[in-house]
């Protein structure tokens, strides 16, 4: 993909996200509750994908995230964002884990747990 593409597909997903934003935010309730028929099947159905690109492999490793010589193990960044988001109580950006968590003095793990 070049840049001109790539940065086409990511305007358009980020304005997107900030129409629906803007809708679940500003909107009367008869359109937020159209909006939420809609788009959430929408939105869980784009998780499921994603996650399922990122399923670990036979030998616990991420095949998308990891590289010929660098294997990333279950759970990959992905799946530690989707847990943040859909399972934590708020998923603030405060929260975050991983690369930049020592920074902030949180941790760098986060546990998935069965529920
Ligand atoms: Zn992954």
């Amino acid at each position: 993909m070049d840049e001109v593409l790539a940065g086409t597909l990511c305007r358009a997903v980020h304005q997107r996200l900030d129409y629906l934003d803007k809708l679940a935010t500003g909107a009367d309730l008869v359109s937020r509750a159209a909006l939420a028929d809609t788009e959430i099947v929408r939105l869980t159905s784009a998780w499921r994908t994603l996650l399922a690109a990122h399923q670990p492999d036979a030998r616990g490793r991420c095949p998308e995230c990891s590289g010929w010589r660098r294997p990333r193990r279950h759970p990959c960044s992905v799946w530690r964002i989707a847990h943040q988001h859909l399972i934590a109580a708020d998923g603030s950006p405060a929260d975050r884990a991983g690369r930049h968590a020592a920074a902030t003095g949180r941790p760098a793990v986060v546990t998935l747990e069965a529920s």
